[in-house]
């Protein structure tokens, strides 16, 4: 991995954004620097993924979307049916198979002042293009975390359940592990649970069980995580949502982290420690096997 690399600006020139109700050419997707999502990171989005041409559990998505800006007391623009047709208007627009779709609903152009009253209309757009978040030798090998000291965000100051586009809390907790030579770092909340990962939810098998912490912890409530409780249950193996400790982490036999980008990917290294022996589980594997099914069967 080489962190040292820079990632410019640069999407392929022909890609299309639905911007505000068109689709047009990504050069011309641009957006004020007095819209408060600039401004103090003021909007919500949605990260979804696109398997042999259709988008995967749209309707959670963006019945997630609404509750996010619900809370934050941001009226969308559009109904679900209207946010559905622009999602898959904008994965048409650029052909996507397989691939991430970004949505996001900013607050809206204001002037300086945090008021949430003196904004013009939410902008939206939708990004639809290719997607490799993590190298696929870490699907079969297994990937390195650290636990972070970033606390996951209380839940009463900004709720994780909010996905906002202000990410810092989870990009703290990014650069942590990221200076510590991993991709991805796992958070505790303020009384010291495990709560998520900056952009995944985990889970962890003992003892046959699979562990993963309540919503109630902190957390964002991944779509992919209710895929994997709902394969659990289907597949017949235990599944408990608890509280779990630094204890808990280093003692599992497996653990696994899920989200949208990352689909399920195994972790066999916390904090420098082997996860059980150190190679990805026999139920981690199954829960990626039958995700894979599920995705092809069409969700
Ligand atoms: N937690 C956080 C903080 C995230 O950003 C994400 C990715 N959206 C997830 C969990 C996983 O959620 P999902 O499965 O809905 O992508």
């Amino acid at each position: 991995m080489n962190f040292d690399k820079p990632n410019p600006f640069d999407p392929r020139p022909d890609l299309k954004i639905w911007f505000n109700g068109k689709i047009v050419p990504v050069s011309e997707a641009k957006i004020s620097i007095f819209d408060h999502c600039i401004l103090y990171g003021d909007g919500v989005f949605e990260g979804l993924r696109v398997y042999e041409g259709k988008v995967f559990r749209l309707t959670q998505h963006l019945r997630r979307l609404e509750h996010s800006a619900r809370a934050v007391r941001l009226e969308l623009p559009m109904t679900r049916d209207e946010m559905a047709a622009a999602v898959n208007e904008a994965v048409a627009a650029n052909n996507v198979r397989d691939g991430y779709v970004r949505l996001v609903v900013t607050r809206g152009v204001g002037y300086l002042g945090l008021s949430h009253t003196r904004t013009a209309n939410p902008t939206v757009f939708i990004i639809a293009d290719q997607i490799e978040l993590y190298p696929k030798e870490l699907y079969e090998k297994g990937m390195a975390v650290i636990s972070t000291s970033v606390v996951r965000n209380h839940p009463n100051a900004v709720a994780p359940r909010i996905k906002s586009c202000n990410y810092l809390n989870n990009i703290l907790a990014k650069i942590e592990g990221l200076d510590a030579g991993v991709y991805e770092a796992i958070m505790y909340n303020h009384l010291g649970y495990v709560a998520e990962c900056t952009g995944d939810n985990i889970f962890l098998v003992r003892d046959g069980l699979i562990q993963t912490p309540p919503i109630t912890a902190g957390i964002l409530e991944g779509v992919t995580r209710d895929v994997v409780i709902e394969l659990a249950r289907e597949l017949k193996i235990p599944l408990r949502e608890m509280d779990l400790t630094r204890h808990d982490l280093y003692v599992a036999d497996e653990c696994f982290l899920t989200g949208s980008a990352a689909e399920v990917i195994p972790v066999t290294k916390i904090d420098g420690r082997p996860i059980g022996d150190g190679m990805p589980g026999p139920t981690t594997r199954k829960l990626m096997s039958s995700f894979r099914e599920l995705v092809r069967r069409g969700g």
